[in-house]
């Protein structure tokens, strides 16, 4: 489909190529496979509505466009786009409700976070940008199926308010940010993490960083 210019998107060209950025650079960063993964963004309207852009389902992202993007509204109704939605929008925008703060969600399914995923391990920051991205310990959902609302808010709660992500085992990860850039920074981060946390364990016993210890310089510019 093409954007019909004579109605104005709510979301704009900028932000549909940004996702589509982001989706690319999963695969190329090795975060994902195939169709894996799914990205959105909150959106407020001029009126103080919010929505969420979302990618939509089951589209190979070297073949996806900034037009294949969806805009839907809080309450799951789809407002702009001819695909189906991604299958885990419900699990989205239970993310958004319980995380006011949380303005893009990345969700990837990277190999190290699935070694940890499957052996039940959350995984705790041993590396600075984890420590500063992620803000803690991301704690593991249980396997279960991961495409209604209801896993969304215990997915949520799992979470809280202090870490930005949370391993669904035997299948991936889920970030939050308060921008897409931020979350993308957070799903990278800890598989980066995930990987040095794994090898690190075979050998002795990892030094664990704590968020509210590290002490950044006043001015520091963060990695
Ligand atoms: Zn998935």
């Amino acid at each position: 489909m093409s954007i019909d210019t004579s109605v104005r998107s709510l979301a704009s060209v900028q932000l549909r190529e940004e996702i589509l950025y982001y989706c690319r650079e999963s695969v190329r960063c090795g975060l994902n496979f195939n169709t894996q993964g799914n990205i959105s963004v909150r959106i407020t309207a001029d009126d103080g509505t919010e929505a969420v852009v979302i990618t939509p389902s089951d589209v190979r992202y070297d073949a996806m466009s900034p037009e294949d993007m969806l805009v839907v509204a809080m309450d799951g109704t789809v407002l702009e786009g001819d695909l189906l939605p991604s299958t885990e929008l419900p699990v989205h925008l239970a993310h958004y409700r319980r995380r006011p703060d949380a303005r893009a969600i990345v969700h990837t399914e990277s190999t190290f976070v699935n070694v940890l995923g499957v052996l039940g391990q959350q995984i705790d920051p041993v590396l600075l940008n984890m420590v500063l991205y992620a803000k803690g310990t991301i704690p593991v959902m249980p396997f279960e199926f991961s495409t209604n609302a209801d896993f969304g808010r215990r997915s949520a709660e799992l979470m809280g308010d202090d870490v930005n992500a949370v391993v669904w085992a035997n299948h991936g990860l889920l970030a939050v940010g308060v921008s897409l850039k931020l979350a993308f920074k957070v799903a990278v981060a800890v598989e980066e993490n995930a990987e040095v946390l794994h090898h690190a364990s075979l050998s002795g016993v990892p030094n664990v960083l704590a968020y509210d210890r590290i002490e950044i310089p006043e001015g520091a510019r963060l990695p």
